[in-house]
């Protein structure tokens, strides 16, 4: 479940008056007690313990087996046998960590060769690799804005693309989700010149598993001259022919000058990257401070990185089962006629009417043995609760019956009368 602040306009939801309260501790204190209300539950819907993984998609949780359809893997690949060797041998030849920045001793064979791996894949001249996606989304836009530059981003994107801008010191605007148009309307009043504007977007945003409106977005923005950065932490292994992501899928690749990343989702392990075409944006390794002044993969992760991009690339039909295991566990909820929102992809979101029934619907599946995302406002991108799945290419058949299964016997729980659902003292 997430509920702390994870996207632009978490801030402005964040507990009232916290960024006014009179003291440090006093705004600590203000988050405290929100975080009790929600604690004050059953058990702490904050803190699900996974007990023992079994598989990507099954684990231990409260003591019993669970079927996780709340997990990142699309593709299943942390638990890819060929993934898993690569990072034992690797741990055994080369250690558990790197322990210094790629710019001391951190920078190994292993790393460079990832990094060449990557810009195959992506057909592009160079790719950079951070320790996190987070870093890497830090590194490549505070990197490159400064003072005196604008950056218009997406109103849904994560909070680690938000972090980079309001770190950079440049001008921050956010516009309405994909709506080329409001876009348009901050170029259009924007006294920054279009060669000194970054535009910011997510290629499949991460709660509702939509698609970005990258064409008109894109077309807009080259029009003006701007910059642009797709991140691709969601799109990576799952969209497009060759599963590069949204560009590659919406035939728009050429227009985007950085695709960010991450190996924490379809890739099965951690650590982001950035890749580009463009010979100066080199310069992002002594530009970066979230490149220069961290340690750098360890060997284990750098191995199955590289393992699983090859994987990504030479078989699609791991990316063919996601997809379908994703329209069969749609079609059910479909005929659940469950509110679902967003893409038709592995990711989607069902709306919950009440934050207290999403609580309640979260614990039925629970109890059940399945794991979904509950998410709270203000970490949703409307404001209104929803229950995130997530679908990978380890499900089976039987995985998805029970899912379905268990979100059928759910459904009482939205049907209850006001007050039968499970106790709690969080708002509506
Ligand atoms: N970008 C997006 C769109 C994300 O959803 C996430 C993680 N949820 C990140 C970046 C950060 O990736 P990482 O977990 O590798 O830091």
């Amino acid at each position: 479940m997430g509920t702390l602040p994870d996207s632009p306009r978490d801030r402005a939801s964040e507990p009232r008056h916290a960024m006014e309260t009179g003291s440090i501790i006093g705004r600590a204190e203000l988050f405290s007690r929100v975080y009790e209300r929600v604690m004050r539950h059953e058990f702490d819907p904050l803190a699900v313990v996974i007990e023992c993984s079994h598989s990507a998609v099954e684990a231990t949780v409260r003591g019993r087996r669970t079927i996780l359809f709340g997990t990142n893997s699309y593709l299943g690949l942390n638990f890819h046998p060929a993934c898993i060797e690569a990072a034992v041998d690797a741990s055994r030849l080369s250690g558990t960590g790197s322990t210094a920045s790629r710019v001391a001793s951190g920078n190994t064979r292993g790393h460079v060769s990832l990094e060449s791996a990557l810009a195959e894949f992506y057909g592009r001249r160079s790719a950079i690799v951070f320790s996190t996606g987070f870093m890497a989304n830090l590194g490549v836009i505070s990197g490159l804005a400064r003072t005196g530059d604008a950056i218009f981003l997406d109103e849904y994107c994560h909070a680690s693309i938000l972090d980079a801008c309001r770190s950079s010191g440049a001008h921050v605007e956010l516009f309405r989700h994909n709506d080329a148009n409001d876009l348009a309307r901050l170029f259009a009043r924007s006294g920054v010149p279009g060669s000194r504007t970054i535009v910011a977007v997510e290629g499949v945003y991460s709660v509702w598993g939509d698609l970005a409106d990258l064409r008109n977005l894109l077309a807009v923005a080259k029009k003006k001259g701007a910059f642009t950065i797709v991140d691709e932490a969601h799109g990576f292994g799952i969209y497009g022919a060759g599963g590069r992501g949204a560009s590659e899928h919406l035939g728009v690749e050429d227009q985007v000058d950085i695709i960010v990343g991450t190996f924490s989702k379809s890739a099965g392990v951690i650590g982001g990257f950035c890749v580009s075409d463009l010979h100066a944006l080199r310069a992002l390794r002594i530009m970066s401070r979230s490149y220069l002044y961290t340690a750098s993969l360890p060997p284990a992760v750098v191995a199955a990185a590289q393992t699983a991009i090859r994987l990504i690339r030479f078989q699609p039909e791991l990316r063919a089962a996601a997809w379908r295991n994703a329209r069969a566990l749609r079609a059910g909820l479909t005929e659940l006629a469950l509110p679902i929102v967003g893409g038709d992809g592995p990711i989607g979101s069902i709306r919950m009417p009440s934050v207290k029934t999403g609580l309640s619907f979260w614990t039925e599946l629970l109890d059940r043995g399945i794991y979904m995302n509950l998410l709270v406002p203000p970490s949703t991108p409307d404001k209104a609760p929803v229950l995130r799945f997530s679908v990978s290419a380890a499900h089976t058949k039987a995985h998805i019956e029970e899912a379905l299964h268990a979100m059928a016997a759910a459904c009482s729980v939205l049907n209850a009368p006001k007050g039968s659902s499970v106790q709690s003292s969080i708002p509506a």
